[in-house]
Formats: structure tokens, sequence, C-alpha cells
């Protein structure tokens, strides 16, 4: 299980997209569902941290590559 948690922007790289509060998880554009805002940050495969929007968030939560969000925050 990789790291998640809420969305904080100081994780990602600064001038990146994710940095200013976009998703990340669809930037390859392999994807029309992108919710657009950014709710969650988490590691990839690579250990690099990303951004997910609302739909990124309930995909990887599905598939088990992340924890939902939540708990006692
Ligand atoms: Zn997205």
């Amino acid at each position: 299980m990789r790291q998640s948690q809420t969305f904080d922007p100081a994780l990602h790289q600064a001038g990146s997209p994710a940095a200013e509060g976009a998703c990340s998880h669809h930037a390859g554009g392999s994807s029309g569902d992108c919710a657009g805002e950014a709710v969650v940050s988490f590691e990839d495969r690579d250990g690099q941290w990303q951004s997910g929007c609302r739909t990124a968030l309930e995909e990887l939560v599905e598939r088990g590559e992340i924890e939902p969000l939540g708990q006692g925050a």
C-alpha cells in the first residue's frame, strides 16, 4: 500500500501542475473523467508524489492502490 493523504501542494515539485492544485493522475490524457481539482496526494509506483482529483481517488481506492481518505481528518 502506497502513501496517500489529503492533497498538500507542498509535497509536489514547485511549478508543477500538482503544486498548483491540478490533477497529475490524469495529466497523461488517458482519461476524460478528470474532475480537475486535486483532492489527494499519493505516491506512484516510482515513489514520486502525484496529485489526484475526486475521480482519481475513487479509481485508486477501488484498485486497492491507496487507502480512502478522511479517517480522523
Ligand atoms: Zn483527474
